[in-house]
């Protein structure tokens, strides 16, 4: 796998969290999160399965249900989370394309983001900000060169960075080939591209 981050190449960084855009092999995630001893954020990509908890609403049991996903990581789908001084903000899956998991309109994306708003805005600021870093699959909308209909990137996420204004915001889904996409800036957002990996001073 091209992408991976093995061995000797591992031992060289000292990274203070590791943050996962999705469409990741789970095994791998788990492989970093042992080997780095960091906190490992992520969100799944629209080539990940479902992590939706399983309902067991009629099949009650004393054992708690496995947590879906790599051991080991926090899946931050929908959620804010501090971690490594950082507040942290994630909103997995791509636009809808196909039948499957993870893939949204941009309605329904949109929808996910003013949850995430809500939440967001509960939160006391901290060092004039109420996010520090927002964790997505797909870029925001016009972010990324891709144009095409899956990679387009969603509308809610640039509305999410324009009203928050994280220092960082992180995107995978679009596959740069060997070429190297250079940051963008949203206002004073950072908005990178990890695919397929990229050490990021905050
Ligand atoms: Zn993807």
């Amino acid at each position: 796998m091209e992408e991976a981050f093995y061995g000797e190449k591992l031992a060289t960084v000292r990274p203070d969290i590791v943050l996962g855009c999705g469409d990741l092999p789970f095994d791998y995630l788990e492989y970093l999160v042992s080997m780095l001893d960091v906190p490992l954020v992520y969100v799944p990509g629209n080539h990940d399965p479902s992590l939706k908890l399983p309902d067991t609403t009629w099949t009650p049991s004393r054992h708690e249900p496995p947590v879906p996903g790599p051991q080991g990581c926090v899946n931050i789908d929908g959620r804010v989370t501090e971690a490594s001084g950082l507040r942290i903000a994630g909103l997995g899956g791509s636009l809808r394309y196909k039948e499957g998991p993870n893939q949204y309109t941009q309605g329904e994306m949109g929808r996910r983001v003013l949850r995430l708003e809500v939440a967001l805005r509960l939160k006391r600021a901290r060092g004039g900000r109420k996010l520090d870093v927002l964790v997505t699959h797909s870029p925001p909308f016009g972010a990324a060169e891709a144009q095409d209909a899956a990679h387009i990137g969603f509308v809610g996420f640039l509305r999410l960075i324009r009203a928050f204004k994280p220092a960082l915001a992180v995107h995978g889904h679009v596959h740069p080939y060997g070429r190297v996409i250079p940051e963008r800036l949203i206002g004073t957002t950072r908005v990178v591209n990890v695919v397929p990996w990229s050490l990021i001073d905050l």
